[in-house]
């Protein structure tokens, strides 16, 4: 198989059940950021284009509605089955067009794979309710009815996993859907597609319309067949899409930006705990949404904890993430690298100090390969405590008193993630009733997981995806009140 061109071939939209060209006959170069290489070029949409993808989902939404949730769970299974046995040309896809090493593509591939197979099995529990009524002569009960046609749109980092959270769900449930994927990540999209073809996907219940995201969310918003707009972003482009959604009353999920504290209480293992931090870290180069990215270390185990994650992060071997042994790839874009200098810039000129990285890496003459990076002595005015870094940078910080730190990690306008290290229940405990973030890892720094809700508390967003509540997403609940003669 050739480094330069991804496993996975087709390069157009999927509208209807076809493959065809945009509308306007428009192409989108997709770079790979270890070599800044053109490594396809892929269809790119039109406002047009998506209105035909609305068209034919709403079509197929009269059949695919009354189908039985046991019928719709044998497509999403083959789905979850062929990319498991698809996984390694999905996964070198991924690294090509995103950057992630194979190993961590590959991971989120299965993981894709995991939550198809999950939802499969939670839309035969769409269960409605019988309720006890006042009146004798009166029978009351709930119906769940599927929302209808979905918009989803989709970031980069987890091209894949980030779109299987709603594609599973809403198709279990009785929808149809429009994906738009980020347009630098189209390519392990289309083979999820290719995946769901090839297990037996009805026409139109589900399209790719890849192309300017301006254009097609103004489709999604002003088409009535739309019903719903999923979005896993940025909380800016969140807000805006608030703000429209509001002139149509059209249900929104979103899944937007965090800012997670990680606290280790003294009485964790330091070392222990900095190995686990810096595998949390630098995963996906800090471009994740639960990253870790503040590191509240109490003051008795500060010194041993930085001084191991110093040493750990010096280890981690940086490289195109094709290759062998590589744990952390290029960032995502040159504008990424830049931010993340400037956020160092930053901190260093309020008197930070740089303990290891704090640039763009010399090994490399193209890539955008980043060093890992820790800070410490940061002062409560640096930028990266309360801008989302979305960068492989550890800031760490001390304290001493837990309503202090509980008070420190809530200091922030996000609330999607947090981390606690400690052995002590009742610490722990305290953390969790006290920290608002949606998930919080005790002494688990991957939480993640499709049987369990995955979303943010604040500006980080509204709603949930995975679990039951990922499900009801995409339900309306239908009260039915019957007077008995
Ligand atoms: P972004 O700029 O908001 O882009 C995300 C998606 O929105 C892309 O498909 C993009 O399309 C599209 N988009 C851009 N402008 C739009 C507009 N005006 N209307 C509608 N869609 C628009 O975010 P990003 O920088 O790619 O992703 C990083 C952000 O996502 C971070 O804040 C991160 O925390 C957040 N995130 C959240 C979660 C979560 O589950 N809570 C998970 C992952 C990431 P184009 O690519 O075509 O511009």
């Amino acid at each position: 198989m050739s480094a330069a061109s991804p496993p996975v071939k087709n390069r157009q939209l999927f509208i209807d059940g076809q493959w065809c060209d945009s509308a306007s006959g428009k192409r989108l170069a997709v770079e790979n950021p270890a070599t800044e290489e053109t490594i396809a070029e892929v269809s790119s949409g039109t406002r047009a284009d998506c209105a035909r993808a609305v068209a034919a989902a709403a079509e197929a939404m009269k059949s695919w509605m009354k189908s039985t949730p046991y019928d719709r769970a044998k497509v999403l299974k083959k789905t979850a089955d062929l990319m498991r046995e698809r996984a390694d040309a999905l996964a070198r896809t991924m690294t090509m067009e995103q950057g992630k090493p194979v190993p961590e593509a590959k991971a989120e591939i299965l993981h894709s794979a995991d939550t198809f197979e999950w939802f499969a099995e939670e839309g035969k529990r769409a269960y409605g309710q019988v309720i006890p009524p006042t009146n004798p002569a009166k029978r009351h009960l709930t119906l769940k009815h599927p929302v209808g046609v979905v918009g989803a749109i989709g970031p980069w980092n987890f091209p894949v996993t980030l779109q299987a959270r709603k594609i599973a769900p809403a198709l279990a449930a009785g929808c149809t859907i429009v994906c738009k994927p980020a347009s630098q990540t189209p390519l392990s999209l289309i083979g999820v597609f290719e995946c769901l073809i090839d297990a037996g996907l009805p026409k139109g219940v589900a399209n790719l319309v890849i192309g300017p995201a301006g254009e097609i969310a103004d489709e999604f918003m002003g088409n009535e067949a739309v019903r719903k707009i999923s979005f896993t972003g940025s909380t800016a482009v969140g807000k805006h899409l608030m703000r429209q959604a509001a002139d149509h009353v059209k249900r929104l999920s979103l899944e937007l930006g965090g800012h997670a504290p990680f606290v280790v209480f003294p009485d964790a293992d330091p070392e222990v705990v900095a190995k686990a931090a810096v595998l949390g870290k630098f995963r996906n180069n800090g471009q994740v949404c639960i990253s870790p990215s503040r590191f509240f270390v109490h003051a008795d185990v500060r010194k041993r904890f930085t001084e191991v994650a110093v040493e750990e992060a010096k280890k981690l071997k940086l490289g195109n993430g094709l290759d062998d042994g590589v744990v952390v790839g290029p960032m995502f874009e040159r504008k990424a690298m830049e931010n993340t200098a400037a956020l160092i810039q930053d901190a260093t000129a309020k008197g930070a100090k740089c303990l290891t990285g704090g640039g763009r890496s010399k090994t490399f003459d193209k890539g955008y390969f980043f060093e890992p990076t820790v800070l410490s002595g940061l002062t409560p005015d640096a930028k990266i405590l309360t801008e989302e870094p979305f960068a492989p940078v550890m800031p760490v910080l001390d304290f001493s008193k837990i309503d202090d730190v509980i008070a420190a990690a809530n200091n922030t306008k996000y609330g999607l993630a947090a981390y606690v290290f400690t052995n002590d229940l009742s610490v722990a405990w305290r953390m969790a009733e006290g920290v608002e973030a949606g998930i919080i890892g005790v002494n688990d720094p991957v939480p993640a997981t499709p049987q369990c809700p995955f979303g943010g508390m604040k500006e980080s967003g509204m709603g949930r995806e995975l679990a039951h509540e990922g499900l009801e997403a995409y339900l309306e609940t239908k009260y039915v009140s019957l007077m008995l003669r």
